[in-house]
């Protein structure tokens, strides 16, 4: 049993989660959430536990990271709360405690490594070439400056190391 931890809602508004105050919890968010039928991630019950300030049940559930920021649930709610702002502060707050789901990771450090969050291999090279196009992208990967500027920028933002 975790004791409700009514602070954890200030934590959450410096985040920029302030919006999670203003659900009443009908629950529309969570009948249209296409992550929710595939998943026992239940957006209506995170907003809920945030509300409560589960602060440690939230950072550490897999389900804070199986919303897709799709906005489906923003474009319906009633109340109009800015769901995928609460999801992303809670997130935040979440890596800035040292949890970050192992996916997510794994998306970061292409980005490092890559400069795309999806890394292009040998097949999407192949497919890139049958379709007529380039084998690399004129992106980063075709531009080595701007690949270097980006490198740069990951490593003044502390960006690789959270993501090491
Ligand atoms: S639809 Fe909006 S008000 Fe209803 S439970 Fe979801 S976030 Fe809360
Ligand atoms: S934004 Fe996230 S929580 Fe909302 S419907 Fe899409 S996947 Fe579900």
């Amino acid at each position: 049993m975790v004791a409700p931890n009514p602070e954890f809602i200030s934590e959450l508004s410096a985040a920029g989660g302030d919006g999670a105050k203003m659900c009443f919890q009908c629950g529309t968010c969570t009948a249209g959430c296409p992550s929710g039928k595939i998943t026992a991630y239940r957006i209506r019950k995170l907003m809920r536990m945030a509300q409560l300030g589960l602060k440690e049940d939230i950072i550490s559930s897999e389900d804070l990271w199986q919303c897709t920021t799709c906005y489906t649930c923003e474009e319906r709610c009633p109340r109009g709360v800015p769901i995928v702002d609460v999801v992303i502060a809670l997130r935040n707050i979440a890596v800035a405690n040292g949890k970050m789901f192992p996916a997510h990771k794994k998306t970061g450090q292409n980005l490092v490594a890559y400069g795309h969050t999806v890394a292009i291999n040998d097949k999407i090279k192949a497919q890139r070439k049958e379709l007529g196009l380039d084998e690399v992208p004129p992106t980063v990967l075709a531009n080595e400056k701007a690949m270097a500027d980006l490198s740069v920028i990951l490593e003044a933002t502390g960006f690789k190391k959270l993501v090491e």
